[in-house]
């Protein structure tokens, strides 16, 4: 009665600046790690060890004593021990009544245990108050203060006052506590530390793959094809001109692959008359990438850009130019200015920049930093309306470009389109689609679909 009441005490606020005492159970890297940034905030620190023989690492101000006297100096402990050694706080249950048992383990496996950890914690010591916290923060980053990508502490727990105390002691790390909710959260926090980048896998996968498979085909239609017909070599294409065909094509299929999901999801709920209906797995995956798809045809941009900034100083296209200079003057005849050929020349090259700009724009707004500071409705108008901007300008640079070679039967080598040709497919079927969706006998029931009208409702008032 008396241990429960003096705990209770302990967990009133505090109305002195000084701060309460925190307790650490285990000596190891992130006990250490954790300890030294505590004390840094002004808070005094007790470890709880198998042995109280302080190693030399501990901080200097920090006590070390047994598990049971530790744990009766301070309200909320840190457990940083590794699950399986959980076992012997059994023996202390009594002690951690109504303490605050802050859980900061992780896993060698995403759902190695049926349980989470700190579930299992709360199994263990029943009586004591379980809160989630600090697993995504990492030992090295704690000590030497590189936080920066870390900086959210995602925060659970059943009881909201230990919740509010632990994310207290977030905040005056100088890091920012993020309330995940129940304990029953901790299964899915305790999953976070082991994804590898869980939303670029399938862009990465996707562009790979469109790499490997455009490589092939620009290696074909350039290099392969001109020696079986007519011996000539242009191996050194695969340097500069195959690479300059393939970054221009992915970035324009992968920035239209930003937006096809967007148009399927509409066909979808139109077809359907709701949207109250789950889409299916995939495009739901699809959706939650567009950014990341986004950002990979940014970069293929950018290296076209680079690529093609450097065609004056390839050697090829110095003899080329000389030797039509050469020739011209042997024929002692200049080639007239082409009017027609410097409006697509000029236009295609204004499309490709203006295009560049608004995507190098998208990426930018695709920024947190940038995102947080504008409001829904902003951020919206610029990867919904800047977005197909964008796409229609860089799909008709490409059009202008390489349009004119759907008419030339010279350019369909072994019966294979240009390269130029195959990446204007999906962007052209987006815009298309898109276009259609905005008549107004389409898009008036899509609008209404989407604040909520069905067109068989399930559920009759
Ligand atoms: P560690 O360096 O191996 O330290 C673990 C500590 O647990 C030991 O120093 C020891 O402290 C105590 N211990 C070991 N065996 C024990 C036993 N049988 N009974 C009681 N106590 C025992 O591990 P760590 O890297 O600090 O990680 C500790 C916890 O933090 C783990 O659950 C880990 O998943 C989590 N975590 C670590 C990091 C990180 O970057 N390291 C990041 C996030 C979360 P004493 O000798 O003082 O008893």
């Amino acid at each position: 009665m008396n241990k429960n009441s003096s705990n209770v005490m302990a967990m009133a606020p505090s109305t002195s600046n000084k701060r309460e005492t925190v307790c650490i159970f285990g000596t190891g890297d992130f006990g250490r790690a954790l300890g030294h940034k505590l004390i840094q905030s002004g808070y005094p620190i007790v470890f709880g060890s198998r042995s109280t023989q302080a190693p030399s690492l501990i901080p200097r101000d920090a006590e070390v004593l047994s598990h049971a006297e530790a744990a009766q100096k301070a309200t909320v402990i840190i457990i940083a021990i590794q699950r399986q050694h959980y076992n012997f706080l059994t023996q202390l249950a009594e002690t951690l009544h109504g303490k605050v048992l802050v859980d900061i383990s992780n896993n060698l496996k995403m759902n190695q245990y049926p349980e989470s950890n700190a579930e299992n914690l709360a199994q263990l010591v029943p009586g004591a108050k379980v809160v989630k916290a600090f697993n995504t923060v990492s030992a090295w980053a704690l000590q030497s203060g590189t936080l920066d990508a870390s900086r959210q502490v995602f925060v659970c727990g059943d009881n909201m006052q230990a919740k509010q105390m632990v994310m207290d002691i977030v905040r005056s790390l100088g890091l920012t506590p993020v309330d995940q909710g129940s304990l029953l959260a901790a299964r899915e926090i305790e999953n976070y530390p082991l994804q590898l980048f869980p939303m670029w896998k399938f862009p990465i996968f996707l562009s790979l793959g469109l790499t490997a498979f455009f490589f092939f085909y620009c290696l074909t239609y350039n290099v392969i094809y001109p020696y079986v017909h007519e011996n000539q070599d242009f191996s050194f294409y695969i340097a500069i001109t195959i690479a300059n065909q393939i970054c221009p094509t992915l970035a324009l299929i992968l920035l239209a692959s930003v937006y096809l999901p967007g148009v399927l999801a509409a066909i979808i709920q139109l077809y359907r008359g709701t949207k109250y209906r789950r889409f299916p797995d995939w495009l739901d995956k699809w959706m939650l990438c567009r950014k990341q798809l986004g950002l990979i045809a940014l970069a293929f941009a950018s290296l076209h850009v680079l690529y093609t900034l450097v065609t004056p100083i390839r050697s090829f296209i110095k003899w080329r130019t000389s030797s039509q200079t050469i020739s011209e003057a042997l024929n002692n005849k200049t080639e007239p200015l082409n009017n027609t050929n410097a409006w697509l020349g000029d236009s295609y090259l204004a499309l490709g920049i203006l295009g560049f700009f608004l995507f190098v724009l998208l990426g930018i707004t695709s920024l947190p930093s940038v995102s947080n500071s504008v409001n829904w409705r902003e951020f919206r108008f610029v990867q919904s309306k800047l977005g197909y901007l964008s796409l229609i300008l860089c799909t008709a640079h490409t059009l202008v470009y390489g349009g004119k070679w759907f008419l030339y039967p010279s350019s369909y080598r072994w019966y294979l389109p240009h390269a130029y040709m195959l990446s204007l497919i999906i962007p052209c079927i987006v815009l298309v689609v898109k276009f259609v969706l905005i008549f107004p006998c389409l898009d008036k029931p899509l609008t209404r679909i989407r604040q909520g009208w069905e067109r068989n409702p399930q559920y009759s008032e």
